[in-house]
């Protein structure tokens, strides 16, 4: 093993690095903090039964290909060098130092050590998870062990990390020793009709969302509740031979027992909105047999995205409730009590429809808008809602866009050019043409 004040030796920059903290153990080795002379990198090490030329020449391949590219592909702690030790037979790969003080496992956040995100975090943690497993797939990367233990999120600014990136492969290329965790393992893996692919991936994609909304296994109903030994044939049944969705509409074989400790997933599955409860309902029932049938990261990456802007406070309790297209009143999930829906902006463009909710802080991003701009800007405010000084009641919303958009009121009359900076009154009714493709109605 590594000990501090051990040097490393870079096989591809011929650098060195000094180790000088240990940070962690793993399954597979441990993690060090080491100084490469210029500044603090991560460098895990191998346990020798580990250390397999397999592995070291599947790291030296993805440092060569680099990672995914775009935003997400920095959301990956990608390896970026192999390091080997002076008469020592293992070896490890160095990564950047990521200060992980504001990021939380899952796990810490069940055990109340990580406060638990608010549903806009968790909205945004969800797509950009969902995101980044579609950039390295399309960059033709499998992961193959997508697990609670390699997603770090910050429950605070929803910001993700994905660590442990020694186990991508090659999608339908490399051989891997590793099949994955066999709770978040596709049924094909588990009972080796498959070996793991983008196509697997999505199944423990889903898995993991599951787990992140649901704070609970989508197979853990009846049928895991009556198993006495949890041992690994039994662990094969419940996740490969016979998966049995806990809420499949259609097969109640495995519904969650009448437990007081499996009443959680039933509270947060009421609270979850329809559109992601359809997701989920899809990839446990038709995407368990048929892999062609399991949600994209696309599809995740757009319902979380749309449910990010229907989150209502419920003026009882401040309790965060999701409004769904359709809705005039809603029924808050904490306190029961209903309340109407705010206003919505129905923005229409040549990616379809959208709603988003009108309340004090709401933003538009360029992405809304423009829904093909480019990654870079597609975060950038352009529209934001504002509350007359004067008159509290009168809100508006204002054009951040650079460009004079056209607004046509609600009665009728002449159409108006509103310059940026400038802002429309939100009313009932009221429409506006943002650029050449892009309308806006106001809908209460
Ligand atoms: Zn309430």
């Amino acid at each position: 093993m590594l000990l501090i004040g051990d040097t490393v030796q870079g096989l591809l920059g011929s650098r060195h690095y000094r180790i000088i903290d240990r940070l962690g153990e793993g399954g597979q080795g441990a993690v060090f903090l080491a100084d490469d002379g210029r500044g603090e990198v991560a460098v895990k090490w191998y346990h020798r039964q580990n250390a397999v030329e397999q592995q070291r020449e599947m790291i030296a391949r993805l440092i060569r290909m680099g990672p995914p590219g775009g935003e997400a592909g920095r959301r990956f702690v990608w390896p970026l060098d192999v390091v080997t030790k002076k008469g020592d037979l293992s070896f490890g790969y160095v990564m950047p130092a990521v200060n992980l003080k504001s990021y939380a496992e899952l796990g810490q956040v069940w055990a109340r050590l990580r406060p638990t995100p608010g549903m806009r975090q968790r909205c945004r943690i969800s797509w950009q998870l969902a995101q980044a497993y579609r950039q390295l797939h399309l960059a033709g990367y499998c992961y193959r062990d997508i697990s609670m233990g390699n997603f770090l999120f910050d429950p605070k600014s929803g910001e993700v990390l994905i660590i442990d990136n020694d186990n991508i492969g090659i999608n339908q290329q490399s051989g891997s020793r590793i099949l994955g965790t066999m709770e978040f393992m596709a049924p094909e893996v588990i009972t080796g009709r498959q070996v793991p692919s983008t196509s697997t991936d999505l199944y423990s994609l889903a898995v993991l969302l599951f787990y992140f909304w649901i704070w609970h296994h989508p197979m853990h109903g009846m049928l895991e509740y009556n198993v006495r030994v949890w041992d690994i044939p039994a662990k094969k049944r419940i996740y490969g031979e016979m998966p049995v969705f806990i809420f499949d509409p259609r097969d109640g074989s495995n519904r969650l027992p009448a437990d007081p400790e499996y009443q959680t997933p039933l509270r947060f599955w009421d609270a979850c909105p329809k559109s992601i409860r359809d997701l989920f309902i899809r990839s446990f029932t038709d995407g368990i047999r048929n892999p062609d049938r399991r949600v994209t990261e696309g599809e995740w990456v757009h319902a979380f995205r749309q449910l990010e802007n229907q989150i209502a406070r419920c003026p009882h309790d401040r309790a965060e409730n999701f409004w769904q297209p359709g809705m005039k009143q809603l029924q808050c999930w904490h306190c029961h009590r209903r309340f109407d829906a705010p206003p919505r902006f129905v923005i229409s463009s040549s990616s379809g429809l959208k709603h988003v909710l009108v309340l004090p802080e709401t933003k538009l991003r360029r992405s809304e808008l423009e829904p093909f701009c480019s990654e870079e800007s597609m975060d950038e405010v352009v529209a934001e809602v504002i509350q007359n000084p004067n008159n509290p009641n009168v809100w508006g919303l204002r054009n951040l866009t650079g460009e004079s958009w056209q607004f046509m009121p609600a009665d009728g009359s002449e159409p108006r050019e509103v310059v940026s900076g400038r802002a429309v009154p939100i009313s009932a009714g009221h429409e506006v043409k943002i650029g050449y493709q892009t309308n806006l109605r106001i809908e209460v």
